[in-house]
């Protein structure tokens, strides 16, 4: 986790399906995140000489690390978000795929262009297009998927000659933190990647000292993010929230409707951006597609599974997220809402809220129209398309 003046305070991080303490991180002040960037500022000049083809092999060496240690960070994906084994498993294929895809491609992407001048003041000058990087991006990430939303976003810019630092959820740092120790201790990479710990105040540093800012986040976030940047007019790239829908009409499969409803709706517990919420079926094809997505949401296993993947739905990751859930799901049920299978948090140490179908939600629920981000899915009768 990089050197820093002694920190004197630090963060607990939790496993969500136990509710077990199972590391601290050290919180980075303003003053640890100017001195991490600058470290990685001075080392980015010689990152971007390097070349395309001489950064990429050095991401192909990360990229084998993680390959090689796939389990490992398996393992503490698991433990820091309470997601199920399988899910725990996802996050390193997808960063190797990353590398893989921008290694075969960014060449291409970053290649100069010639430009042909439309402007008559242009008409007799030649034209081109160079790319240059960001000397540094920084990256603020949720904690849903605490790789896939942090490094996952480096790869490109890294690709591409920036130095990148990365703020993780205060939440879910320990992997991120795992392997960037890695890329410094074990792979011997270039200084030109960094990890601050913390929340608010050091991502506002960070924000302060980057030339970019890439935010994943929640909209709530992301305008203080906006703002802030706007302070310095650093350019920032927001991937925030919504309300998902999917639309059902007549004459659909209503078989695999129900099966990409329930896998939409309940993957990695619903904790997704791009998950599915609300379900809006039209009148023909409701009561089918009801009753089908209710027995396999009931049919689904909850729970800490071990080794061997098990279950199907884990925990939520987030101690304030299960309660925001919990409490759409009341007031909707207290309102005149029905749920067919789930709708409460589940007994025990972990973080569990049980995979829910909701029938009945009327316009003003805040289940309906505000982001939910758990294991709960709405579905509304439509009388035909157009509605
Ligand atoms: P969040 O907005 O609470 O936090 C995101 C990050 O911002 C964290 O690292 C947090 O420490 C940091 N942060 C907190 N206060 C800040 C401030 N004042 N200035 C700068 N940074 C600050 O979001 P979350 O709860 O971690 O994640 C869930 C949200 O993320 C959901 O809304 C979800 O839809 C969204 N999300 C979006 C995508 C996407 O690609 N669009 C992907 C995953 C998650």
């Amino acid at each position: 986790m990089g050197e820093r003046a002694a920190a004197t305070e630090s963060i607990a991080v939790r496993n969500p399906a136990t509710g077990e303490e199972i590391a601290r991180v050290p919180i980075d002040s303003a003053g640890d995140v100017a001195a991490a960037v600058a470290r990685i500022r001075a080392a980015q000049p010689a990152w971007e000489e390097l070349g395309f083809a001489g950064r990429r092999a050095w991401l192909y060496r990360l990229r084998d690390w993680m390959l090689d240690n796939a389990d490992r960070i398996a393992d503490t994906m698991k433990a820091e978000t309470g997601k199920v084994r399988a899910e725990s498993t996802i996050e390193v294929p997808y960063l190797a795929d990353q590398i893989n895809f921008y290694g075969a491609r960014a060449a291409g992407m970053l290649g100069e262009r010639r430009v042909r001048p439309n402007s008559a003041l242009a008409a007799t000058r030649k034209l081109r297009l160079r790319y240059r990087p960001y000397p540094v991006v920084g990256l603020i990430s949720p904690w849903n998927f605490p790789l896939v939303l942090s490094l996952g976003d480096a790869i490109p810019a890294l690709m591409a000659g920036a130095a990148v630092a990365m703020k993780p959820s205060e939440v879910t740092p320990l992997g991120l933190n795992e392997i960037v120790d890695a890329w410094r201790e074990e792979i011997g990479g270039p200084d030109v990647i960094a990890v601050v710990n913390g929340g608010a105040e050091t991502a506002t540093a960070l924000i302060d000292h980057s030339d970019f800012v890439g935010f994943t986040g929640s909209d709530v976030t992301g305008k203080k993010v906006m703002a802030r940047a706007a302070e310095t007019l650093t350019p920032v790239s927001l991937e925030l929230g919504g309300k998902d829908p999917m639309v059902v009409l007549e004459g659909a499969n209503l078989e695999r409707a129900a099966n990409a409803a329930a896998w939409g709706g309940m993957l990695n517990s619903g904790q997704m951006c791009i998950s599915v919420e609300r379900i809006y079926v039209e009148d023909g094809a409701y009561d089918e597609f009801v009753d089908r997505l209710t027995e396999k949401v009931a049919g689904l296993d909850q729970g800490a599974d071990g080794e061997v993947a098990s279950c199907d739905v884990g925990a939520m990751t987030m101690a304030s997220q299960l309660e925001k859930v919990e409490r759409q799901v009341d007031e909707a049920v207290a309102a005149g809402a029905r749920a067919l299978t789930g709708g409460k948090r589940s007994q025990g140490p972990g973080q569990f809220f049980q995979p829910t179908v909701l029938v009945d939600v009327e316009p003003g629920m805040s289940v309906l129209e505000d982001e939910t981000f758990g294991p709960v899915v709405t579905v509304t009768r439509v009388a035909d398309e157009e509605e």
